[in-house]
């Protein structure tokens, strides 16, 4: 679908970093120097990823988030402009720096990060406010947690109200309250998230049904557990099953769950089903992870569709039933 007036605009409310990444041959213990690195400086942050994603998909993205008054904060701005992303609401805070994260690369791709939220964390519930005073209903919102939960509960609370479906990607992990959760349409952990979130330790396809069904009990409408080069569970009251990921040759598998995100929230704005959706966004994610890095590793619209048509096809494994423990199906859906 073309930008027009029409489509559904996309607000994420989330962070902006930038990463400042070393490659070295090995990750330095404590007390310990490491010589002889490439050094590595690219635009990061879930939320800026995932809005970055969504934009190169075709969608109408809007971003609210906070930089610092500082080069960095400039240039993350003017990094946005160019994608086309409305960044009326990339607030500038003169407190506190902008967010920075410092990682370092080993030879085998293993990394050790280290995230100064700075202006991040001081994106606040009032903050946030103008921003909601333009969600129309229809529009989606894309949440994860790297801002205040005061702040994320604030954006879902105003969403569900002004009629707007939210995703929430509960990254990075944590425990997250019932009354945050009542408020999201379509949940997005990863399996290690959704362990966290629910107390299920994730290996059969049962356990990824039953951690489903804890979360929609919460009051969650839909969720989508991401299996890396698996693909996705999806499980939405009625059935759930496995859409597969497409298999490519992975070389760095960096904010994968950030471009499925944005992809995920572009096709659902254009009216997709979910499970359409998913298939969208696996195929983005998987092109994603075949080039280096988060936002540069992001895929435009019509590299998706090209891929996708010349891989649909694919094999999905079959429905199954969501069967409750009183043997009851789950009929709930919203
Ligand atoms: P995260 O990056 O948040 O840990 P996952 O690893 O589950 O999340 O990846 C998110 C999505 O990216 C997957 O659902 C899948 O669509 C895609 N993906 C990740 N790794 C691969 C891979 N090796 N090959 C193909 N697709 C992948």
């Amino acid at each position: 679908m073309a930008k027009t007036e029409r489509q559904p605009r996309i607000f994420v409310v989330g962070s902006s970093n930038t990463d400042m990444i070393v490659k070295a041959a090995q990750i330095p213990r404590p007390g310990e120097t490491v010589l002889g690195g490439a050094f590595q400086m690219a635009a990061g942050g879930k939320g800026a990823n995932q809005a970055v994603a969504a934009a190169r998909a075709g969608g109408r993205v809007t971003f609210v988030a906070r930089v610092g008054n500082d080069d960095f904060g400039h240039r993350a701005i003017a990094g946005f402009r160019r994608e086309g992303i409305d960044s009326k609401y990339v607030l500038k805070t003169g407190q506190a720096a902008s967010g920075i994260a410092l990682i370092i690369v080993d030879g085998r791709g293993e990394n050790s990060i280290a995230v100064a939220s700075g202006a991040n964390a001081r994106l606040s519930p009032a903050d946030i406010r103008k921003a909601t005073r333009a969600f129309r209903a229809g529009d989606i919102l894309l949440l994860q947690l790297e801002t205040p939960l005061a702040t994320v509960r604030a954006a879902a609370r105003a969403a569900r109200a002004r009629g707007l479906r939210v995703i929430l990607n509960p990254a990075p992990a944590r425990e997250l309250d019932d009354a945050l959760l009542a408020n999201v349409d379509i949940l997005t952990p990863n399996e290690t998230e959704a362990e966290r979130l629910t107390g299920t330790k994730i290996r059969t396809r049962q356990d990824m049904a039953r951690a489903s069904r804890k979360l929609r009990d919460r009051g969650v409408g839909s969720v989508l557990i991401t299996l890396g080069a698996r693909g996705v569970f999806l499980s939405d009251g009625v059935a759930s099953r496995i859409i597969s990921g497409f298999k490519v040759k992975a070389v760095d598998t960096i904010a994968a769950g950030d471009v499925f995100n944005g992809a995920l929230a572009v096709a659902l704005a254009e009216g997709r089903t979910l499970e359409s959706a998913a298939r969208f966004a696996n195929a983005a994610a998987a092109i994603s992870v075949t080039r280096l890095g988060a936002q540069p590793s992001a895929p435009r619209r019509k590299e998706i569709e090209r891929f996708l048509k010349k891989r649909l096809g694919c094999a999905e494994e079959p429905p199954m039933n969501e069967q409750r423990k009183d043997g009851r199906h789950e009929t709930r859906r919203r």
